[in-house]
């Protein structure tokens, strides 16, 4: 019914309206808090358009997610990448340096950990610029940051159905922030920015919340399990909270490891940007069992 060849003929909704409403139930946010994105990659595209001009400073943690830097570029925007710390606590130049965007991607991509929501708290309250949360990958983690937007204006949350939800082929992205904000973005949109396609399967992800939990808590099983196993065979891999480990061993470049492995039809993601580490998607138990086995044979261990 939804997707009736008459359906198909007309215009999808421009917010999105089924997805805002279904989305401000199960994750109790008003609609108008709620912008929908085709990908969350738009929902970043539109954020750096509209918070960044010429010679703007953006700050953010690196390594991250690459595409902050392309986004950058684009406005001619000054980027200050601040060194990752593998603790815990955010580094104090994010928190008090001055700047019109701040970005942390939580959980954090290539290392999947995760900074606790107090630590979140004190940038927030710390900073007077938008503030950029991505939680790309929070469905994999411990908490998210749903429950500061009431208190903290400047938030911006944007979140993606192409991990959790496994529907990164729809590109689907969905934003949390204060309808102020929402609504400043959304004279930036194109008016249909989701295709009714893409409006059927959000909705249809969203109904079926639990079929995606059911598979976070496969993910987490397998990641725990296979983070031991790798550190066994004398593997660095930080604690991770999204669907992916990083692994390093001391600062070993890792490419070799990376073409023996692609060379047994096993695909891990090698940076050249950061030669020393590896980054591994948790698939199923089957998989990573293989992935394993053909690491014993490469490394003889
Ligand atoms: C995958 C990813 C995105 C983009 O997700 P899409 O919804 O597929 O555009 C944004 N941020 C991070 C950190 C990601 O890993």
């Amino acid at each position: 019914d939804h997707l009736s060849s008459h359906r198909i003929s007309l215009y999808p909704s421009p917010l999105g309206d089924g997805i805002r409403k279904k989305a401000a139930e199960i994750y109790g946010v008003p609609e108008d808090w709620i912008m929908i994105g085709n990908g969350s990659d738009e929902i970043l595209n539109l954020i750096f358009r509209a918070f960044l001009g010429k010679g703007d400073v953006v700050m953010y943690l690196y390594p991250t997610y690459i595409l902050y830097r392309t986004l950058a570029l684009f406005q001619e925007a000054e980027y200050q990448e601040i060194p990752f710390t593998y603790d815990e606590t955010l580094p104090m130049e994010l928190i008090d340096r001055p700047a019109q965007l701040k970005v942390i991607c939580n959980p954090n991509s290539p290392s999947g950990t995760f900074f606790p929501i107090p630590q979140m708290e004190k940038l927030l309250q710390v900073s007077d610029c938008p503030v950029v949360i991505d939680e790309a990958y929070v469905d994999f983690s411990r908490d998210n940051c749903l429950s500061l937007l009431k208190t903290y204006p400047n938030l911006l949350i944007p979140r993606s159905f192409s991990k959790s939800f496994s529907l990164a082929g729809m590109r689907i992205g969905i934003l949390f922030a204060h309808p102020e904000i929402v609504h400043g973005l959304l004279k930036l949109k194109d008016s249909y920015n989701l295709s009714c396609l893409s409006q059927v399967a959000a909705m249809a992800a969203l109904e079926d919340i639990d079929a995606m939990w059911e598979n976070v808590r496969k993910i987490r099983e397998t990641r725990e399990w296979f983070t031991r196993a790798m550190r066994e065979l004398s593997f660095t891999v930080r604690p991770s909270e999204a669907n992916f480990v990083m692994v390093q061993k001391g600062g070993e470049n890792m490419r070799l490891l990376y073409e023996a492995l692609k060379s047994r039809q096993i695909l891990v993601r090698f940076f050249p940007e950061w030669p020393d580490l590896l980054r591994i998607s948790i698939g199923t138990d089957l998989e990573m069992k293989t992935l394993l086995n053909a690491l014993y044979s490469i490394t003889g261990a």
